[in-house]
């Protein structure tokens, strides 16, 4: 069964339009609302596909009806979002809508796993000072060099559950640069899969300029 009939088979029933999918999805908005399931767990309402982990709430403007649905299926049905004040948008302003709200979905489910590990290592570190590092996430959204170095040293040597692409750095200011670079070789291979490509390139880049300063003090 193609997905447009399994598509038609969970709308049509749900919508005024009985007879014709194209015309059927345009009773249909996705509004703003949605869930992380926070693992791939369940089946798309509108094509059945199995493992949507995020779902998409769209509403049937007549029937009130709803339906939980993968982003990816908004696309491609082409089903309009609304904005807040509840007026329709064009594709391009729904696919940013959706795009965001979905990147919104990622960050807030990296956030939880975050402050989560943080907690765990709380538990079993009474000497580690969580609220100043969660304190620091609220205000800066990432960590210094320094602070990340020490609290994923701290999370492996304790064996608590935590993946280090969670977690992320800031080296906007010229300290945290320079505190970067002073980092010990231990600590950098654990900051190094929290960084961004841009923060890698910077690193690099030093790390050049310095070979050849080097070599040029031979
Ligand atoms: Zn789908």
């Amino acid at each position: 069964m193609s997905w447009e009939t399994r598509a038609a088979n969970n709308l049509l029933p749900l919508s005024w339009d009985k007879d014709s999918l194209s015309q059927a999805l345009r009773e249909w908005r996705y509004t703003g609302d949605y869930h992380d399931l926070e693992a791939p767990s369940v089946n798309c309402e509108l094509c059945d596909h199995p493992d949507i982990r995020y779902q998409f709430e769209i509403r049937n403007l007549h029937t009130a009806e709803r339906l939980l649905i993968g982003s990816e299926c908004i696309h491609r049905f082409g089903i309009a979002a609304t904005d807040e004040e509840g007026r329709t948008l064009d594709a391009l302003a729904t696919r940013k809508k959706v795009d965001r709200d979905r990147r919104q979905l990622v960050e807030d489910a990296r956030r939880r796993r975050l402050v989560t590990a943080l907690v765990a290592l709380a538990n079993v570190e009474p000497d580690f000072n969580v609220h100043s590092f969660i304190d620091y996430l609220q205000t800066r959204g990432a960590f210094t060099p320094k602070q990340l170095a020490t609290v994923l040293w701290r999370l492996k040597k304790k064996g608590v559950v935590h993946s280090p692409q969670d977690f992320k750095l800031t080296i906007r200011r010229s300290r945290e640069k320079a505190q970067l670079l002073s980092l010990k070789d231990w600590e950098m291979v654990l900051v190094r899969p929290c960084l961004t490509s841009e923060q890698s390139a910077y690193l690099e880049k030093v790390a050049h300029r310095r070979t050849i300063l080097d070599h040029l003090l031979d």
